[in-house]
């Protein structure tokens, strides 16, 4: 496929950034996953969320629980052949990927830079595969909805799947391959995928891809594989959302910033997650910026050639497009945004411990912790919650979107 960007559009391939405060907020400030920074977010997300979305949310962790933790040990197996020296086995991968089910597939080096901090040591191997899967187009259109978060989930369950066979491929080339299914949560996955070539970060902090906009689902292998590297390129997305804006325009939640800014060292499009985690946990996981994208429900090329010959964003100010329904609120058209008060968006922040002893120590302050019965069973059960988020740790939401 061949993308003819407008050259009104051409700014820089991948992204623009500066790598010396990238390496220094790596270093000084590194980053870790949403599930361990923010469990009291995510505790608070299973008493708002509808029941219907949290049967599906459980039955996909039960049916994928065996999937990660075969993806977790991956890094520790063999190969089960000899190499041949000197082969770049690049192709080969990548025509498996693709036999597999992969829409997009390129090769890059593993950017330890936006590795998750508990999972630095995990990574093993210096190349990065990226694979992105397709979410299934249909259903998507129907964001936010149950009907479109059977397939999100799904897809994660069937590229997690497919991954560990590449993984097998790969070993049976002669090389090692760690296989990063997307909630073992190792690292961020856009700048590898955007400095493979395989699109560029969105107005929506999502990868545009070529073949499937934001509907890409992505993963990583990693491995030690004779390969050789892509390059990043550049779309026209950069210019381009600065244009559209659609995505900005429609977000229930206003999460989304009109302007790209810095930070960690990259000039960025961000996502206010204080904004937009309170309408995931209500609606459906919400995806109104996935499923409003033109880029996502035309493809690349239609959107690039439509702006090239017209000047205007395909679909833009359509119901089509721009149209979506939300659980008891009904339909919110082109123009039309709900409003939420302004509680509607105040949820408990930060890691689950941390918010019980702070509220421990509020009872302390109100003197409820005395040497008497009264003050026993207050430590009880402060104890006993303690104990309680311990041992479901493991079993907190994993809302990868
Ligand atoms: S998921 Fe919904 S609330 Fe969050 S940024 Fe996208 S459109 Fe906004
Ligand atoms: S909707 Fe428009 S502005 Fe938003 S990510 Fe897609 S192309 Fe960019």
């Amino acid at each position: 496929m061949t993308i003819n960007v407008p050259e009104e559009l051409e700014t820089a391939p991948g992204v623009i950034q500066n790598p010396h405060e990238v390496e220094f907020y790596s270093r000084e400030y590194p980053l870790e996953s949403q599930t361990v920074e923010y469990t009291a977010d995510f505790e608070w997300l299973k008493s708002v969320a509808p029941e219907e979305f949290l049967v599906e949310l459980k039955m996909h962790d039960s049916m994928h629980k065996a999937i990660i933790a075969e993806s977790m040990n991956t890094g520790d197996m063999d190969p089960t052949a000899e190499p041949v020296p000197g082969k770049d086995v690049t192709q080969l991968i990548k025509d498996k990927a693709r036999e597999l089910g992969f829409g997009e597939v390129g090769i890059t080096k593993f950017d330890k830079r936006y590795a998750f901090k508990s999972k630095r040591d995990w990574v093993k191997f210096p190349h990065a595969i990226c694979l992105a899967y397709e979410q299934t187009y249909e259903p998507t259109q129907t964001a936010p909805s149950i009907e479109a978060e059977g397939p999100h989930f799904g897809t994660y369950r069937i590229m997690g799947a497919l991954a560990l066979d590449l993984g097998d491929y790969i070993r049976s080339l002669g090389y090692h391959a760690q296989v990063h299914n997307p909630l073992v949560e190792s690292t961020v996955f856009i700048p590898m995928f955007v400095q493979a070539g395989l699109g560029q970060l969105g107005a929506n902090g999502q990868l545009l891809s070529p073949h499937f906009g934001s509907r890409a689902r992505l993963m990583v292998i990693t491995t030690d594989a004779e390969v050789t590297h892509d390059e990043p390129m550049d779309y026209g997305i950069n210019a381009f959302c600065a244009v559209c804006q659609v995505c900005v325009n429609r977000c229930p939640g206003r999460a989304l910033l009109r302007e790209r800014i810095w930070w960690r060292g990259t000039e960025k499009y961000k996502v206010m997650f204080r904004r937009c985690h309170p309408v995931m946990a209500r609606y459906d996981s919400c995806g109104v910026c996935m499923k409003t994208c033109p880029v996502q429900r035309y493809g690349m090329k239609n959107v690039m050639d439509h702006y090239a010959t017209t000047g205007q964003v395909l679909g833009k100010g359509t119901h089509l497009l721009e149209g979506y329904n939300l659980r008891e609120l009904g339909y919110f058209g082109p123009g039309e945004l709900p409003r939420f008060e302004s509680d509607f968006f105040h949820f408990p922040h930060g890691k689950a411990e941390d918010l019980l002893f702070e509220e421990f120590k509020e009872k302390l302050r109100m003197g409820e912790v005395n040497d008497d019965s009264e003050g026993e069973a207050v430590l009880h059960e402060f104890k006993h919650r303690v104990e309680e988020y311990v041992n479901n740790r493991l079993d907190t939401p994993q809302m990868t979107q």
